[in-house]
């Protein structure tokens, strides 16, 4: 079958709740049919390249079974019988019985549960004109991000790190607590050009053998909710075998002879026991990122969903800061770059 000539190709961004945030290439059949999605060439982070689900999106946005208008459920629970409304019943409808609900109960009765998904401030957040004009209850609005990013800015004091194109320029990436394969192709990306142009090496961390794991040089799987304890004895095998930056740590950090002694404890055979890995992966994981000074730590999410994730987060953000990686170009950490932006 031919394919549909496309009008013209406009340029877009990805809406999902991605870092990437993918700038996209649109072809326009006409007013109402898109044709092929693609990364935009041009775009340093995109680089071209997108996921297989953003790729795909001319399928979602046409598909024959897309939900268009709304329904009311008229049979049971579970039964499946549904009847096709019209938009102004459908609004009716849920006015009507929210302000029953307001009347009976109060305002706080009501609670606008979401989070994000796709993003932009109508399809995201304009919601909540809604809660505040209403008074409806209110909620902190992760359900995501709430440990890693206060145990990273525990270590940064802001929400920003190394530009991730950097990746491209790192001896040593890391991907830490995120299967990049599958959910961050551009990490992917960036890395892989490190290794082809400068022969880096790639690490992964992380609680099964994913996807990414079978591209990397090194890969360490740890027990869930461990990484705290293998970083503490990365930096101790840092200290101890004269791999650690001191004169970065007593001008950039907070190190001191406290935090010194407690690392003194954390040796690999006690992380050993509690991580499931090998004393000589935690010793050779140290010598690697403590040997390569641009080494690049891309942190994930998955291994902070933890009730210690936090302290996960905050201690293996820590390595860079001990090796002095920040300084060197392609080295440092990064897990979001929000804090750099003011947007809400
Ligand atoms: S990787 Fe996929 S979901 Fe993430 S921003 Fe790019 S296209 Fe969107």
């Amino acid at each position: 079958m031919n394919k549909p000539v496309a009008a013209r190709t406009v340029r877009s961004v990805c809406p999902h709740d991605c870092p990437s945030a993918c700038a996209l290439d649109v072809d326009l059949i006409d007013d109402e049919t898109i044709g092929r999605v693609r990364g935009a060439k041009d775009d340093p982070y995109t680089a071209g390249v997108i996921c297989e689900k953003v790729a795909r999106y001319t399928e979602r946005i046409h598909h024959p079974e897309r939900l268009l208008h709304p329904l009311r459920r008229v049979g049971s629970k579970g039964a499946g019988q549904w009847q096709t409304i019209g938009w102004d019943e459908a609004l009716d409808e849920i006015a009507r019985r929210f302000t029953q609900i307001e009347d009976e109960f109060g305002p706080e009765s009501i609670w606008p549960y979401f989070y994000a998904g796709t993003m932009g401030h109508v399809q995201r957040d304009g919601i909540d004109r809604l809660r505040h004009a209403k008074g409806y209850s209110r909620q902190y609005d992760t359900i995501c991000i709430g440990t890693a990013w206060p145990g990273y800015i525990a270590g940064t004091g802001l929400l920003g790190g190394v530009n991730p194109e950097q990746m491209a320029e790192a001896d040593c990436v890391v991907i830490w607590g995120t299967n990049a394969v599958h959910t961050q192709v551009n990490v992917m990306t960036h890395a892989m050009r490190a290794r082809k142009e400068r022969g880096a090496k790639i690490v992964v961390i992380d609680i099964y053998h994913t996807a990414t794991m079978a591209q990397a040089d090194m890969g360490l799987v740890l027990r869930p909710g461990s990484d705290g304890a293998l970083a503490v004895a990365v930096m101790h095998v840092l200290l101890r075998d004269g791999l650690a930056d001191r004169a970065y740590m007593s001008r950039y950090t907070d190190f001191d002879s406290g935090f010194e002694a407690h690392l003194a404890t954390r040796t690999p055979e006690w992380a050993a026991e509690i991580t499931g890995l090998s004393v000589a992966e935690i010793v050779d994981f140290a010598h690697l990122v403590g040997r390569t000074p641009a080494s690049f730590f891309r942190l994930g999410l998955g291994f902070t969903r933890q009730r210690n994730g936090s302290s996960n987060m905050h201690a293996a953000l820590c390595i860079p800061a001990m090796t002095g990686a920040w300084q060197h170009r392609g080295g440092g950490a990064f897990q979001s770059n929000s804090g750099t932006f003011k947007a809400r």
